[in-house]
């Protein structure tokens, strides 16, 4: 059958960098990608901002345009999406990667719909789809989500909101301010050091003002049909809620990275090994690009800085 010069898993911004910069360099490749294009962040929160500006969310020098100095979520549908179509970027969506099998310098892609050959895999799968559970009871009843979208949704309602980072906080202050009765629940002492510098002074000084409730050094005990206990150093407190958000991170799937045989390091961070100037794993012919590569540390890589990963691959393939 026909053989790709690569395979990119995930359509996600630095999946779509990758086959950019492949099919100017003439190269016969792929994206397969398990949900819609750029499927994380279209499940973004749908009022989120970026921190970045447009300039540093660019692929590809393409001119992203945009007349808010940090684009929302849709502006970057817009321009992710007119990539793909203007340059007819080959693309196949709802299309999941299931295993990667090696050998003889050939990988062996199996999806939900088919087996692909290449020389080369370029995995840049993100970190979005598997959400950090708390492991608590009650964590999977229908009252609980990992994920945030709209705040008209919680209006009037008894919310809380676990995490002290800026999608915690981005959703809590965005849930006051459609009339959410919002109470944050935070592991640690105070909110997260790495929130946007321009949104922390609004969210100390609502929780301040007390318009915002929050609750330092706490976790979640149990979450039941009408309360949530919640565990500190003053022992349990129980809350009465209709709606828990649990905004406590994502983790890439190192399951995955397993399977295809590449090594995470040992020290908590899970960090997947790779070639620093190429970006090779330590599977020959299997790269890895974007937010893939900071392991547990989700926050490391991000669009901006990770977007050159394409560049670094793409022209290791071609002269090897
Ligand atoms: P992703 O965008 O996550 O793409 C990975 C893709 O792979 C997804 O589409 C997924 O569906 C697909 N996929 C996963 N597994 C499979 C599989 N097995 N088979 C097929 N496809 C698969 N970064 C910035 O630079 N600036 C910002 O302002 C910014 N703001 C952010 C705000 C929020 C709320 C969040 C959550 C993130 C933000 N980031 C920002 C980080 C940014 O989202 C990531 O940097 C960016 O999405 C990384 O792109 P990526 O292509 O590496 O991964």
């Amino acid at each position: 059958g026909e053989v790709f010069d690569v395979i990119i898993v995930g359509g996600g911004p630095i999946g779509i960098a990758c086959a950019l910069e492949a099919k100017k360099k003439g190269l016969k490749y792929l994206i397969l990608e398990k949900g819609t294009l750029v499927n994380s962040l279209y499940n973004y929160p749908s009022n989120m901002t970026f921190f970045s500006t447009s300039e540093k969310l660019e692929l590809d020098e393409i001119p992203f345009i945009s007349t808010n100095p940090k684009p929302h979520k849709q502006e970057a549908l817009e321009y992710y999406r007119r990539i793909v179509t203007s340059e007819h970027l080959e693309i196949h969506l709802f299309e999941k990667v299931e295993k990667v099998t090696s050998e003889n310098g050939f990988h062996h892609t199996s999806t939900s719909k088919a087996t692909y050959s290449s020389r080369n895999v370029i995995i840049a799968t993100g970190f979005y789809d598997i959400p950090n559970y708390l492991n608590v009871p009650g964590e999977d009843l229908p009252k609980v989500a990992h994920y945030y979208g709209d705040p008209h949704f919680y209006a009037t309602q008894k919310t809380i909101v676990v995490g002290a980072s800026n999608s915690a906080v981005d959703a809590a202050l965005e849930i006051y301010r459609k009339g959410g009765d919002v109470t944050m629940v935070v592991r640690g002492p105070a909110i997260g050091e790495r929130v946007k510098y321009w949104v922390k002074p609004d969210i100390d000084n609502r929780i301040d003002e007390g318009s915002i409730k929050a609750v330092f050094n706490a976790e979640i005990k149990e979450i039941k049909e009408r309360e949530v206990v919640i565990t500190s150093k003053e022992g349990d407190q129980v809350l009465e809620n209709d709606w828990i958000l649990l905004l406590t991170g994502y983790r890439p799937n190192f399951e995955f990275l397993k399977q295809l045989g590449i090594s995470l390091s040992n020290d908590g961070r899970k960090i997947p090994q790779y070639n620093p100037e190429t970006m090779e794993s330590n599977v020959p012919g299997i790269y890895l690009a974007g937010v893939i590569c900071g392991g547990t540390e989700t926050h490391k890589w991000f669009i901006e800085n990770s977007r050159v990963h394409a560049k670094m691959i793409i022209k290791n393939i071609v002269s090897s």
